[in-house]
């Protein structure tokens, strides 16, 4: 059996094969960017609707498979900006209509989680999940995946993604960051810590008052890196010992970060527990995840009776149940 899975939260629009055994079939994917602006979320819808219809056709290509050989079809239905994930939604519910196929929605989020376990060894590992939007030390405990600490204001990919917009790095800035943090050198920027939580606002503005009086650009990319790894270091290692796991999983796109890698890696060595990361296929936004979430819940016996989205939908609301 084979699930086919539709990622719309944002900026990302990908379509994804993955068999019910786990076997990753294709994983397909267009991604909105620009190069002043950000993301607007109508222009991301844009962006969806022009191009689902050849991820669509790629995905099959490329895992081999006809659409009569989908047993189930699988979107995110949230958290991510509502027109965006409307495109993901009405594709999946025209596909599943069309074709009479089962069709069940995913918490985004949740989807970033599981593909981690199903493409390392991480058994039960504390998660640290690092997007755009999303900052978020997480643990399973009692039947959930708990927060154990968050950004309390924006994620650290959108932080790195402002900065990016006020230097003129484009979008997303992340890559280019880490680029120009090679020629760079330290300088103090504020570091927030609070329990296990941290934020990254004040040190958005900062960058932005010290690049106004000329501070290079290098240098910020270099101390911005530093400081902010450093506190994510810092609540993971909290949150290792608090719920006594010897294993850390990092997800989310800012995953790809070579220099967050290595920092984390040394932190976990330090304290005789495995590091794990997802590799850069599935560290980002992609639909193989969800793919796969799918047919956990599916398996599970979860069925749907509204296909609908929740745009505000968080990791802990959902019942882990697989
Ligand atoms: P996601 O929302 O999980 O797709 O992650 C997107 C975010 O990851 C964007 O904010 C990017 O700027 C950021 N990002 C991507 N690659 C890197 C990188 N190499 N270093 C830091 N951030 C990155
Ligand atoms: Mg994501």
């Amino acid at each position: 059996m084979k699930c086919l899975g539709i990622e719309s939260t944002a900026h990302t629009f990908g379509v994804g094969v993955v068999d019910f055994n786990g076997s990753i079939l294709s994983n397909e994917k267009a991604v909105f960017t620009t190069a002043s602006g950000g993301m607007v979320p109508h222009e991301v819808a844009k962006h969806h609707r022009e191009v689902c219809d050849t991820v669509f056709k790629k995905a099959l290509e490329k895992a081999n498979v006809k659409i009569s050989d989908i047993s189930l079809i699988s979107y995110s239905h949230g958290p991510g900006l509502s027109p965006a994930l409307i495109v993901g939604k009405d594709f999946a519910k025209r596909l599943s209509q069309d074709n009479n196929i089962d069709i069940i929605g995913v918490n985004h989020c949740v989807a970033h989680l599981t593909i981690g376990t199903l493409v390392t060894d991480a058994v039960d590992p504390v998660y640290l999940y690092v997007s755009g939007v999303n900052t978020q030390v997480i643990a399973l405990a009692s039947g959930k995946f708990r927060i154990f600490g968050e950004t309390l204001d924006i994620g650290l990919g959108n932080a790195l993604d402002k900065f990016g917009r006020e230097a003129g790095l484009g979008f997303p800035a992340g890559p280019v960051i880490e680029k120009m943090a090679i020629k760079g050198k330290y300088i103090e920027l504020p570091y927030t810590v609070k329990g296990m939580d941290v934020s990254f606002a004040g040190l958005v503005t900062k960058t932005k008052q010290l690049l106004d009086a000329g501070v290079s650009k290098e240098d910020l990319c270099y101390s911005m890196q530093e400081v902010c790894f450093a506190m994510l270091a810092e609540i993971s290692e909290r949150a290792m010992a608090h719920c006594e796991k010897d294993e850390l999983l990092l997800i989310g796109g800012v995953g790809a970060n070579k220099r967050l890698i290595s920092m984390l890696k040394k932190m976990c060595s330090s304290r005789n527990a495995k590091f794990y990361s997802v590799p850069l296929e599935y560290a980002g936004d992609q639909a193989a995840m969800i793919a796969w979430q799918g047919i956990l819940e599916f398996r599970a016996g979860k069925r749907i009776k509204e296909i609908d989205i929740y745009p505000y939908e968080r990791v802990d609301d959902v019942e882990v149940i697989w």
